[in-house]
């Protein structure tokens, strides 16, 4: 089993106690999701595409994609690019985050659809995100759809995060449009409920998961923080539960992890509900610890015993 994911990774910066003092890491949603993918399913081939300088810096973050068990060659080079950056800032224990991501090489990733259709050919599963779409330019982003849109068609199996980034879209309703144009063309929606809520005025995570049934998706999994998680599929309804933690750490890549678990799931053929609880241990390690990509204990990466 194959599985291609498409989008944009970064350079970070993370405080290590002194005012002036970082380390340096790479993250990015969709990556993210291959790095859990990668050690919770070590027999899936995980591949990343997207675009990197030819600089230190990007050589760096091919080599840690590899080094991570992730397939690192259809990353394509542009000369005059660089990735892109972001640095977490810490204020009283609260996080924020700056970032230079908007010249970033990633930005040309759908620039070549020869390429892009002979990596999702050779793929079984096909992941990316709404920020994937975020970053593209408008001719990008309809060459990713397209393609992606005809990989469905020869029988792909696709996945896509909406993961609603306001700040990344020109407009609101630029947002919206896109981002159920990439809902028209996946199998299975991966949706976070409060961010819809927030973007979509979705009174309920059924009304979420209606949305994107209505768009397309043949199955949605409404993610919802601590609350149960909302599985449409096949035209019935499911709830799985989540245990919420009482030691929460911090919430960043808690849904990538938790979409990988599902993809792991997938990939291992397991039934939906059996990935999505798996998809919740996985999650639920990763919010009690802090940083996107942290260490998880082997007990939470056996699918195979729990399906
Ligand atoms: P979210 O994208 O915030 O809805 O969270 C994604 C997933 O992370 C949820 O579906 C849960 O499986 C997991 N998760 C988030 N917050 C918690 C929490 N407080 N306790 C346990 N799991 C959580």
């Amino acid at each position: 089993m194959r599985v291609l994911c498409i989008g944009e990774c970064m350079a970070e910066m993370v405080p290590t106690g002194g005012s002036q003092d970082y380390r340096l890491g790479f993250a990015g949603d969709t990556f993210n999701t291959a790095w859990y993918l990668a050690r919770s399913a070590p027999r899936v081939q995980v591949s990343y595409l997207t675009v990197v300088g030819d600089d230190a810096i990007s050589a760096q973050m091919t080599k840690f994609t590899r080094d991570s068990g992730i397939d690192d060659g259809l990353i394509r080079t542009s000369p005059d690019k660089t990735v892109g950056l972001y640095m977490i800032s810490l204020d009283k224990g609260e996080r924020s985050f700056s970032y230079w991501r908007s010249d970033s090489a990633a930005r040309a990733l759908a620039d070549d659809v020869d390429h892009l259709r002979k990596a999702m050919a050779d793929a079984d599963v096909i992941y990316f995100s709404g920020i994937t779409l975020a970053i593209l330019p408008d001719a990008g982003r309809s060459t990713l759809i397209d393609a992606v849109k005809e990989a469905r068609a020869a029988g792909k199996e696709i996945a896509f995060d909406p993961n609603l980034r306001p700040r990344l879209w020109a407009s609101m309703d630029a947002m919206r449009d896109a981002i159920m144009e990439g809902a028209a063309v996946c199998d299975i929606a991966l949706p976070s409920y409060e961010d819809e809520a927030h973007c979509f005025d979705d009174p309920t995570p059924q009304a979420t998961a209606r949305r994107y049934v209505d768009a397309g998706a043949d199955t949605v999994i409404v993610k919802n923080g601590s609350g149960a998680v909302i599985v449409f599929e096949d035209g019935t309804w499911s709830e799985s539960p989540v245990h919420p933690v009482t030691d929460l750490v911090d919430t960043t890549a808690a849904g990538d992890s938790f979409n990988a678990g599902v993809l792991a799931g997938y990939a291992k053929g397991a039934p939906t509900q059996s990935s999505v609880a798996f998809a919740c241990n996985l999650a639920r390690a990763v919010v009690q610890q802090r940083g996107a990509l942290v260490p998880i204990a082997a007990d939470e990466l056996t699918l195979d015993e729990k399906t």
